[in-house]
Formats: structure tokens, sequence, C-alpha cells
């Protein structure tokens, strides 16, 4: 965004600290928690309202693992990486049950499901199961022929599923209050779009529209969005839109999945929600040259899309009760991303990013961001270096 000449009054307040964090979604809320535990001001600016972006438009998951199969992602980064990957996601977890994130209405202790529909994915599956077995994680096959109840296995499209047993799935508003209430000190100011940055007697100035801020660093937490700051980062943070839609079932017993459903290698996704209702997301990469954009409107096309799926896979007898989308950032390798980025007349290391958790910010972006804390101010060690891109 730019500010015109007569629209740039000056802020009614300024604000001095330590940390200013820009972007209020699961990244920037819980970099704040961090913060805090650490006894350092801080203070978060949101360009809208808190969890208004990805945070607060995705499906739920709090899903093992990456955007990837083990086996794939092994092949991709290596087996020790792709384990580490693994137990990141299941710290994650363990981090936001120790929140509270089980006594919220929309959490629910739900196996995922990854499922094969080809031949190729089926090996593939497959050989996953047995690399994460060796290596010490929980995951169980079903087959086509001993289906559960769930209506996606009628339609014949099934041939094989990894179950992870001991994922969940919650309400990601839920999730956003309950990363807010943990803040006891740390203003966050919505409407409050950072337009520029730029260094004043040593500090990072951060200015937008109702207040300006010093602080000492900066930590950008504006996923998809971080090029707008940090122009740099275009090379490595690019913007997908997921889009998803809420059904209804005639007959409410089609709405109650066992399994939280990831199909197509992730490219669509399927599971119950509250009030006997499903949400539905995906066919991204039937559209990939329309839906790289962080334009985040809904499109016939796709969601014509989706519901062709809801017909195939679940039933033909319902009632869509919501429509949506939101913008991803992703990167090259699937991995977050944190460092040091260059921001014009700010000396270096001033600027921090952490983001591009690539469809998964629900699964890691809590623990991620903490650590992207650590890894700013004590220089702990981060095996998603910005440099691994260089
Ligand atoms: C449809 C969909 C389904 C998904 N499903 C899942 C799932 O089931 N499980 C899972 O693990 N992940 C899922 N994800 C991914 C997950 O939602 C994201 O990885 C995660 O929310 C990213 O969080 P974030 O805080 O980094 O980014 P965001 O939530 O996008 O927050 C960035 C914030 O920065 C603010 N901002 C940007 N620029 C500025 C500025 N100049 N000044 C001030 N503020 C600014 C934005 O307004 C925004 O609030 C899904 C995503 C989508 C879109």
């Amino acid at each position: 965004m730019t500010i015109s000449l007569w629209q740039r009054t000056p802020a009614n307040e300024e604000i001095t600290c330590e940390v200013a964090i820009v972007g209020a979604g699961i990244t920037g809320l819980s970099a704040a928690l961090e913060l805090e535990a650490q006894g350092r001001s801080c203070v978060i600016l949101e360009a809208d309202w808190i969890g208004s972006k990805a945070s607060g438009r995705n499906a739920g998951y709090l899903m093992r693992g990456g955007a990837e199969n083990y086996a794939l992602t092994a092949d991709k980064i290596g087996r020790e990486a792709a384990a580490f990957v693994w137990k990141w996601t299941e710290e994650n977890l363990r981090g936001l049950k120790a929140l509270g994130i089980e006594s919220t209405p929309g959490y629910a202790a739900r196996p995922s499901c990854l499922i094969a529909t080809s031949e190729d994915e089926e090996a593939e599956l497959r050989r996953a199961v047995a690399m994460m077995r060796e290596d010490g994680f929980a995951a169980e096959i079903v087959e086509a022929t001993d289906p559960p109840q769930d209506p996606i296995w009628w339609s014949g499209k099934p041939r094989l599923g990894l179950v992870n047993p001991h994922d969940a799935v919650c309400s990601p508003m839920e999730l956003i209050d309950l990363l807010g209430a943990g803040l006891s000190s740390t203003p966050v100011f919505e409407q409050a779009e950072v337009y520029r940055m730029e260094q004043v007697d040593g500090r990072v100035c951060l200015r937008t529209k109702p207040i300006t801020v010093h602080a000492s660093r900066v930590l950008l937490c504006t996923n998809a969005y971080g090029a707008q700051l940090a122009p740099s980062l275009a090379e490595i943070i690019t913007p997908h839109r997921g889009q998803m839609l809420a059904m209804k079932p005639k007959h409410a017993s089609n709405a109650r999945l066992e399994y939280s459903y990831y199909i197509n290698r992730g490219s669509e996704y399927v599971r119950s929600a509250p009030n006997d209702q499903i949400i539905f997301g995906g066919a991204r990469t039937y559209h990939a040259a329309n839906e790289a954009t962080a334009n985040d409107d809904t499109t016939a096309e796709v969601q014509e899309h989706l519901e062709s799926f809801v017909r195939e896979l679940i039933t033909d007898e319902y009632t869509i009760t919501a429509r949506w989308s939101g913008i991803m950032g992703f990167t090259p390798d699937g991995l977050p991303v944190i460092g040091a980025v260059p921001v014009n007349g700010i000396d270096d290391g001033k600027v921090w990013f952490c983001g591009g958790l690539t469809g998964h910010g629900m699964s890691m972006g809590y623990t991620t961001a903490r650590h992207s804390v650590r890894v700013m101010l004590e220089d702990e060690h981060t095996r998603f270096s910005i440099n691994r891109f260089d």
C-alpha cells in the first residue's frame, strides 16, 4: 500500500519497543508469546484484523508432516531431515495442547488419512508407511478391501489410506483466540498496515496510519505478503490461493467422517466440521496458473470443481453453507523460512522474516515462530535458514 501526501497525517501515537512484529496470524501471535516468555517488550501491527488472512481461513488440520508424504519428503530433502520435520510437527501439537487447544469447542483428536487414488501413489504410501515405522513414527494402513464406513470409500476411488493416528483438528479462529488470550503485555494494533519502514536514530521506524513504532528489531510475520515490505522475498515466497467450501449433506450420517482426508497428494482435503457439516478444499493444482495469486476472491471454476469432488466422494444431496479462500505463502522446498532480510536504508540484521509455511502453518507455525525468535535474538541454530536458497 502507498499513502498519499494528503493522508500522511502524523500518527496519533508513538511507541518504542524491543521487537515489532508485523502480522497477527498464527506466526505473529506465536512469536509474541515467545518474546513475552523471554521478558522482552513487543508490539504487533496488523493490517486488517487478528486472524484475518490464512490463519483464520484454513481447514484446521493439526497434521503431522509437511506438504508431501514421508517417502517423497525423504527423497527430496533426505531421510534425517524428513524425520526432523515430522518430529517438529509432533512438537507443534504438543505445544498447542500445553496451551489448552484440547479444551476449545472445535478441537477433536481425529486421525488424518492420506488417500492414494493411483497405482503410483499407492506404492508411494506403502513405502512411506514402511519408512515411518522404521524411523519410529506411528502409521497405519487402511486397505480398500477393508474400508472404514466413510462415504468416500464407497466411490471406489481410494486404493489405500495412510493413517496418522495421533492427528487432530481444530477451529482456526479458536486457535487464534487461544494464542491471543495467552498474551499479557503485548499490544496488538489492528487496522495498522505498515506502509513504510526506515531507520531513524539506529532504530527501525514502522509507519502505519494510526501509530508509529520504533523498534530495535522487526519480525515480519506477513506470510504470502512478505515481499510487499521486503522485496527480496519475492524470489522465495510465492502466494498461492487455496479455495474451500462448507456443505451440509442431506443425511447427517454422511457428515460424520472417521478420518480427516488428504487426497491426490494433498491437492484436495475433506473433513467433518461442527453442526453436521463437511469442509472441502483444494483443486488448486488443476487451475495452477490462476491460483498463483494473492487475490482472495473465490472463482466459479474452482468452486465447481470442488463441488464435483463432493458429488463424487461424499453425496449429491447437499446444501452449500459457505465458500471462501485464503492465500498461502509457498517456498521452493515446502519448508518454512527464517532469516534476516534486506530493506533499503536499514542496517542488515534488523529486519527478519518468519513464514512460508506452505499450507502447514497450523501444523508447524507455533513451534516455528517461537523458534524464529530464538534464532533472531539468541542465534539458535535453524534448519529453516533463508540462506539455504543462496
Ligand atoms: C484454504 C487454506 C487451507 C489451509 N489448511 C491448512 C490446514 O488444514 N492445516 C495447516 O497446517 N495449514 C493450513 N493452511 C496454511 C495455514 O493457514 C498457514 O500456513 C498459516 O495460517 C500461515 O500463518 P501466518 O501467520 O504466517 O500468515 P497469515 O495468517 O497470512 O498472517 C499474515 C498477516 O500479516 C498481515 N500483514 C501483511 N502485510 C502487512 C503489513 N504491511 N502490515 C501489517 N500487517 C500485514 C496480514 O494481514 C495477515 O494477518 C491452509 C491455508 C489455506 C489458505
